[in-house]
């Protein structure tokens, strides 16, 4: 018999590869097949060279597009036909510098399924260890101090394994094979319980205790992954509420975190998209409509017929749900409006008035990362917040950075982003930049990551907002080149970046507000537009806010102003429920204000009509938080019976430039409709039916112009599924539409389309010189 001819291929598999156990995965299965060769990371995933007989690397190929460890998620595997070379082994070629160095640092996994049976076996040595990991799962990028990513880089290095961890640790075929956190009840880790004021309580099982203290309706700090929540019964009224009021926090929903799928289930319609979501090691909180009659305590979420449900992902939350035998809420452990909590002193100091227990462990957290957001839209994944589980992975670009740019982001939801090559880095969610300490948090996060992936960016992108805190650290930065990019601009390219188009697109970016390249506040646009440039082609007729940001709170005030609008001067007042609320007097201030126009501002945003119209159907005059009623409107019109098809007729004014969408026939409709009885969840429907409607009808009406280009919906209003939905229904059948999937299409996802904006504007500039 003859040896079978030794062949050679060249193997690239593209996707979620690095920092999942891929290549040790990738070598155990060359191992099997007798192959030799090697296994190594690149810039776009893992190369692999194999040598064996044809038959072997075939069945290799296959088992690669076929199966893979459980974080990995590959989408593409190309291979070809390389000589044969003389090795006698496989090995695994460790990381070095460059892009290598870029991509060392892998996002937080879920607890894979093999540690979440060991941590329940009793005769595993790592029984009830909450600090469990394996190569599969476990803490990556909060724990990460430096590059390249190795166990004496990461808050672990003070814990010395022991001789057995220390064996898997060294052994390829191991599970833990170079699984940086490996850890075990005898080196790793330890979980404490601390009441604070009076320090340890020993003697009892902490996790026992921290379920008996949540089953008594007491609040629980529990540092996890990226920070510390808050927990407590989230069946349990008097628990929820009393945290609530700890904790300061009006009406925002809280997440719950359930046991299992199966505890999902019982709580919330899931549809496959979501338990894919829920189920993927990245852990998303993700948005579902509740069951009516789930156990859940009614201000978990009030007003909001959606749950935040969330499943365990580190051993402690999985130890905890379980012998809390109750849904938890788990929502993040700050006041309202400040950075999470992460460092034990910090979060004992910031948090000792709200929680009456604390969970607390010595493997310091080292970066701050909160949970991410997800919900599905239009049968899809949709990103509200990226966060811990998808950060640092980056975003591949299609066209590379020319210089390496850093994007500042926006105000609310503030994420920044680094380009360097061909990828986009979005760092951690910082949340609202109008506080010191948030402010802070912002600076630290942009210095770390910076120092992770090792680049010295030489164009800063910032928003055209002069006011932003995010454009005042553009402006201390000590680049000497700034590019400020428009709002809207900067969120259509998010989506093209995203999409990776490469020509002009339509885009309709709808949010509440952003600054105009006019000094206006946009956020109902259509532009056309490219990476490097924009044409504004139409916009919202807008609407004034009497009072200025006092009417975003009270959102009676634009109500009353888009009414004064509609109705040239003479709007139904009194016929309207809304209005009767309002003392006689504040009503004439505001009606003044909108006349003279004085401090009544006028803005273009999409948001703004949402806010009216749910004052005016909700008939409430206030909104506690950003969105909130906008968000109830929304919800509204999706429960509307017999998915409601009517729509209002409205106008698009075509003899100036930029085009007006006029809404006013709509105004005058929807409340004509309201006073004469109207179900306002009928009205709410056809309110969005009508956007949609309007959205399409401009897009036709550029495309006469400009030919059929691709549509990207984008901005915070797309959000809303029904909107999205329904615009994608008006548009599909003539246009492509591409939707945010990776990447929030609110605020939380602007510093990657200013990032590709200041590299387009760079590049033209630099290209017009050479010229
Ligand atoms: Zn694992
Ligand atoms: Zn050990
Ligand atoms: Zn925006």
């Amino acid at each position: 018999m003859t040896r079978a001819a030794v062949e050679g291929r060249r193997i690239h598999v593209r996707g979620t590869v690095q920092g999942v156990g891929f290549r040790p995965w990738v070598y155990r299965l060359a191992r099997e097949l007798r192959l030799h060769g090697r296994v190594l990371n690149d810039a776009a995933g893992v190369v692999i060279h194999a040598f064996g007989s044809q038959e072997a690397l075939e069945r290799f190929v296959r088992r690669l597009r076929e199966s893979g460890p459980p974080a990995a998620s590959i989408s593409s595997v190309e291979d070809s036909a390389i000589p044969p070379e003389a090795v006698s082994d496989f090995t695994i070629v460790e990381s070095e510098a460059g892009d290598e160095r870029r991509v060392s640092i892998p996002a937080d996994l879920a607890t894979c399924g093999d540690c979440a049976r060991e941590i329940r076996d009793p005769a595993n040595r790592r029984h009830r260890y909450p600090f469990t990991n394996c190569t599969n799962c476990g803490p990556r990028f909060t724990i990460a101090l430096g590059v390249p990513y190795d166990r004496a880089a990461t808050s672990m290095r003070g814990f010395d394994m022991c001789p057995e961890c220390r064996r898997e640790y060294d052994n390829p075929d191991d599970r833990r094979f170079h699984a940086q956190p490996n850890a075990c009840p005898a080196c790793g880790p330890t979980l404490r319980a601390l009441v604070p004021g009076d320090g340890a309580i020993d003697g009892e099982d902490p996790i026992e205790l921290a379920a008996r203290l949540i089953g008594a309706g007491l609040t629980v700090a529990v540092k996890g992954i990226g920070g510390f929540h808050l927990a407590c019964d989230a069946a349990s009224e008097l628990a929820v509420l009393r945290l609530r009021r700890r904790k300061h926090r009006d009406e925002k929903p809280f997440a719950v975190m359930v046991r299992d799928l199966d505890e999902a289930e019982r709580l919330a319609h899931l549809g496959p998209a979501e338990r894919a979501l829920l189920l993927s090691a990245e852990r998303p909180i993700v948005l579902a409509p509740r069951r009516s009659g789930a156990p859940l305590a009614a201000s978990v979420a009030p007003g909001n017929p959606l749950v935040g449900l969330l499943l365990p992902y580190s051993p402690l939350h999985h130890l905890l749900a379980r012998a809390a035998a109750c849904p938890l809420v788990m929502t993040s452990g700050n006041l309202s409006d400040e950075p999470l909590a992460f460092r034990n002193e910090e979060a004992l100091a910031r948090l000792g008035e709200i929680a009456d227990l604390f969970l607390v462990h010595d493997r310091p957290i080292v970066t701050r990362c909160d949970d991410s957001v997800a919900r599905v839209v239009a049968g899809g994944p949709m990103l509200l917040r990226r966060s811990r589980g998808y950060v640092p992975r980056p975003v591949p670009v299609a066209r590379p950075f020319d210089t390496p740019v850093l994007a500042c982001g926006a105000l609310l939801k503030n994420t920044f982003c680094f380009g360097i090559g061909n990828a986009a880095y979005l760092g951690p969610h910082i949340g609202d930049l109008e506080n010191l300490e948030t402010f802070e948090s912002y600076q630290d996060s942009i210095d770390r990551m910076q120092r992770f992936l090792g680049v010295e960016p030489e164009i800063v992108a910032h928003d055209m907002h002069p006011d932003y805190l995010s454009t005042r650290y553009a402006q201390l930065r000590v680049e000497s080149r700034r590019i400020a990019v428009q709002h809207h601009h900067a969120h259509v390219a998010s989506a093209i970046a995203e999409h990776r188009i490469a020509g002009p697109v339509f885009g309709l970016a709808y949010d509440g507000t952003g600054y105009g390249a006019d000094g206006a506040a946009w956020g109902g646009e259509l532009l056309l537009a490219d990476a490097a440039s924009f044409t504004r082609l139409a916009t919202f007729r807008p609407v004034v806010l009497a009072g200025g940001d006092r009417a975003i709170r009270e959102p009676w005030r634009i109500a009353l102003a888009l009414l004064e609008d509609a109705f040239a001067g003479e709007p139904p007042v009194a016929d309207v429920r809304l209005f009767r609320q309002i003392p006689a007097e504040e009503l004439a201030i505001v009606r003044r204000l909108i006349a003279t126009g004085a401090n009544a501002p006028a803005a273009h945003g999409v948001g703004r009509y949402f806010d009216a119209f749910a004052a005016i159907g909700l008939c409430r005059t206030r909104a506690t938080y950003e969105g909130q009623l906008a968000f109830e409107w929304n919800m509204m019109a999706a429960a509307a019976p017999g998915r409601e098809r009517g729509r209002y007729p409205f106008d698009i004014v075509r003899d100036g430039s930029p085009w007006t969408i006029d809404l006013r026939p709509m105004v005058r409709g929807a409340v004509y409709e309201l006073i004469g009885g109207e179900a306002p969840a009928i009205v709410a429907a056809r309110f969005h039916n009508t956007i949609a409607a309007a959205s399409a009808q401009v897009v036709r009406h550029a495309a006469v112009l400009f030919g059929r280009l691709r549509v990207v919906l984008t901005g915070g209003c797309f959000q809303n599924a029904l909107l999205t939905e329904r615009t994608l229904e008006e548009l599909s059948p003539m246009f492509r539409v591409c939707l945010h999937r990776q990447v929030p299409p609110g605020d939380g996802g602007i510093a990657l389309g200013q990032a590709l904006v200041a590299n387009a504007i760079a590049t033209a500039a630099r290209d017009s010189r050479r010229s």
